[in-house]
């Protein structure tokens, strides 16, 4: 077209390029949460503390006791690409950590002013990086890793405006937390609030741990979930059809230890209660998918909040079995006659 004028193609900047990417993965205080508290787990971290103002905006900390970054290392640590957990096609094909795409704390320190504080085993001292000013000193703390994040989208105002109230953040970024707490009950969890403890998880027994965070209430109305075929288990625990709820908001799928969203295990959790549940009641349920690493592909979305199976039908089906039985089980102990 004549009156179009045409625009060079350019390189972007290296900020603006880790600012288009933060997009993806970086939504709200709680994804900051969720990515922070991935990278404490990958680090090997046996106790977690998180701490927040303001509903996450104004600040997050994650503290860890893991593994700590080499001072030479912390530099990279926020470089795009740059990752510690997988080093070729073949490692991404069988990851086992939360991370890979070495991503997070490059959007991360983006999109708001990011400061490290690490310290390996024996090292004589810690150090603490400034992610804007490259400035590194240092400091002193114990083995682990504290990274700090403040003022999320202070650059990007667009994206600040759709932030919600403190209230609906913090909710969110509770909600991230437990998500973790579910999963790994081998860890301890603390969630501070403008100085205020308002979650503590101790480390305990897988039972204990889904009885802390979901609530006796859930845990009464539940049945254990246990299956295995072949190399898949399943495991967890599933509501009983009466005590469904009216919203989806108890609806927990790990898939190899981390929490995923996915129709295909979603309808065939549903698919379980049949005609048991009725209009649009909502079944609640924790479950663990374990499957070999190479059935799965985890590489599918920046969160990670996505997967896909190389065998869906077959694991659609042995999820609908595995609740299946837990829920016949309930009714046979209630006198009724099991189902088939
Ligand atoms: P990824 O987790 O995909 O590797 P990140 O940007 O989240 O990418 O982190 C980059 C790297 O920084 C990690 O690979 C890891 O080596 C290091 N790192 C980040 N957080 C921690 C932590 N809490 N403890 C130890 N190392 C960390
Ligand atoms: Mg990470």
């Amino acid at each position: 077209h004549p009156t179009l004028p045409r625009r060079e193609i350019r390189e972007l900047p290296d900020e603006l390029i880790s600012q288009i990417a933060a997009g993806e993965v970086v939504e709200r205080p709680a994804s900051v949460v969720r990515e922070l508290v991935d990278n404490a787990l990958d680090a090997g971290a046996t106790q977690i503390n998180v701490k927040l103002m303001a509903g996450g905006v104004r600040a997050i900390v994650v503290e860890d006791d893991g593994l700590g970054i080499p001072p030479a290392e912390l530099p990279l640590a926020l470089k795009r690409h740059a990752t510690s957990k997988i080093r070729s096609l073949d490692e991404l094909e069988s990851v086992s950590t939360m991370g890979f795409r070495g991503e997070a704390l490059a959007a991360i320190s983006s999109v708001a002013e990011m400061a490290i504080a690490t310290r390996c085993e024996g090292a004589p001292h810690a150090h603490r990086l400034e992610a804007r000013s490259g400035e590194l000193k240092v400091a002193a703390r114990s083995r682990g890793t504290s990274v700090e994040v403040r003022e999320l989208f202070f650059n990007t105002p667009a994206r600040r405006k759709f932030l919600k109230t403190d209230a609906t953040e913090l909710a969110h970024c509770l909600e991230s937390v437990r998500r973790h707490a579910l999963a790994r009950p081998d860890v301890g969890f603390a969630v501070w609030h403008e100085g205020k403890l308002v979650e503590q998880w101790r480390a305990g027994p897988a039972e204990q741990r889904l009885r802390d965070v979901l609530g006796e209430d859930f845990f009464g109305s539940s049945r254990a979930v246990y299956a295995e075929a072949g190399p898949l288990r399943i495991y967890g625990r599933a509501g009983l059809p009466e005590a469904a709820r009216s919203r989806s908001d108890m609806q927990y799928v790990y898939v190899n230890g981390r929490y995923v969203r996915d129709k295909l295990i979603a309808h065939g959790i549903r698919s379980a209660y049949e005609d048991q549940l009725h209009g649009s009641r909502q079944p609640s349920y924790v479950l663990f998918i374990d499957i070999a690493p190479d059935r799965v592909d985890v590489n599918v979305h920046p969160t990670k909040i996505e997967v896909r199976f190389r065998d869906g039908r077959e694991i659609h089906q042995q999820v609908r079995y595995a609740v299946q039985d837990a829920l016949a089980l309930s009714r046979a102990q209630a006198g009724e006659a099991p189902a088939d």
